[in-house]
């Protein structure tokens, strides 16, 4: 069976014989060293400055989203959140738990918010932190991070981007941007198995976080998991909370993996992929959710073609490749996704088997389509 879900996904061998064996203990010499040297990468990976801080902690995207919230939010802030869909609820939900005043700048489902309606928000409302979605999983739509640092730019307001379904498969220049947090979780576009939480603070989000008058839950608290970070750097072991030991192993090999590739390469790959797979939706007929410009390079979120429904999920996993269906409330029966990102983005096998097992799908539910000019879209960006 293959994973084309919008995470966790298919990962690498490389990765995968790091990630099996007897879990190893944290004091463990080649532990230490994929922990400190999974540190020092992410600053590459991320595109982040020297003073950026970054963090792996056991856990998954939620947890990074609540760990940057409990870390840049107190109660009585105010916040503005670019909503692009239910992620973007959550993270505000989250600030609004931790006694912030939430405002949202929405769009149709589908669309982003326009930068100058962020502007005016901005100048209106003086928020302590901007949140934004790199790419909503639910809908597939990416946002502009650059363009929202830049409007951010000169405010006192800080910039929060959760980039699960996003960080490596979307372009992100954390330090050249001037993005003051950049989160994910290992089970995305960074390609490993579940159980990571990853972000990286600015050396501005890291001073917000000393600033805070209200305590921050003690093991979300950056302060606390700071020197650990520090030490493994130095490759010196440390102890807060046991390391998720076998993924740090696994991550130092997925980091270098990605570095190895470079990863301006490895942003360049994802919009090729992309392309090729909306090139074969679009030969099938199929429309996607998002609008024109605003599709993302991890995922497609694909509308069902008239007479066919969530039906299609079934039938393309009894052809062996296991897709996704809706996730937003109210719209989950009128579309699909597909993940395109990681490991199966350097695999035409991977790429060509979803096309057909989607194509001849649709064919058995009575929409037909011409199955190998979908998977000719693949194999000719691979040729
Ligand atoms: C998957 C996802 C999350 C949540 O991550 P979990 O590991 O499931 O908690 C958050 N944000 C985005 C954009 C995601 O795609």
């Amino acid at each position: 069976m293959l994973l084309m879900i919008p995470g966790p996904i298919e990962v690498s061998p490389a990765v995968i014989e790091a990630f099996s064996g007897p879990p190893p203990g944290h004091l463990a010499a080649h532990v230490i060293e994929a922990h400190g040297a999974s540190i020092s990468q992410m600053r590459q990976v991320w595109k982040a400055s020297d003073d950026a801080q970054p963090f792996i902690v056991p856990g998954g995207g939620t947890l990074a989203m609540e760990m940057a919230v409990q870390n840049t939010v107190e109660p009585g802030d105010t916040v503005l959140v670019v909503n692009t869909g239910y992620f973007s609820d959550r993270i505000g939900e989250m600030a609004a738990r931790r006694g912030a005043t939430v405002e949202h700048v929405r769009a149709e489902v589908g669309e982003a918010p326009a930068v100058e309606a962020v502007a005016r928000k901005l100048a209106e409302l003086q928020p302590s932190v901007v949140f934004a979605t790199h790419v909503d999983t639910s809908t597939g739509v990416r946002i502009d991070p650059a363009a929202i640092c830049e409007i951010v730019r000169g405010s006192n307001a800080l910039t929060v981007f959760d980039g699960v379904c996003a960080t490596v498969g979307e372009r992100f220049e954390m330090a050249e941007w001037g993005a003051d947090v950049y989160l994910t979780a290992s089970q995305k576009a960074i390609g490993l198995p579940p159980g990571l939480a990853l972000m990286v603070a600015s050396k501005d989000a890291m001073e917000r976080r000393r600033a805070l008058r209200e305590p921050v839950p003690m093991a979300l608290d950056w302060d606390q998991w700071l020197p650990i970070m520090q030490a493994y750097e130095d490759r010196r072991p440390s102890y807060f909370s046991t390391p998720a030991t076998s993924h740090i192993v696994a991550l130092d090999v997925g980091l270098k993996e990605i570095l190895a590739e470079g990863i301006d390469a490895a942003f360049d790959r994802h919009q090729t992929v992309a392309d090729a797979m909306r090139s074969a939706w679009s030969s099938f007929g199929l429309e996607l959710l998002p609008g024109a410009g605003l599709a993302a390079n991890t995922l497609s979120a694909v509308r069902y073609p008239d007479g066919v429904g969530p039906d299609l999920v079934g039938e393309v996993k009894a052809r062996g490749v296991v897709v996704a269906g809706g996730l937003l409330p109210g719209w989950k029966p009128t579309y699909f996704r597909v993940g395109h990102m990681g490991y199966s983005a350097t695999r035409s096998d991977h790429l060509v088997k979803t096309v057909r097992a989607v194509g001849d799908a649709l064919i058995e539910l009575g929409h037909p389509v011409d199955v190998d000019a979908g998977a000719g879209h693949i194999e000719s960006v691979f040729a």
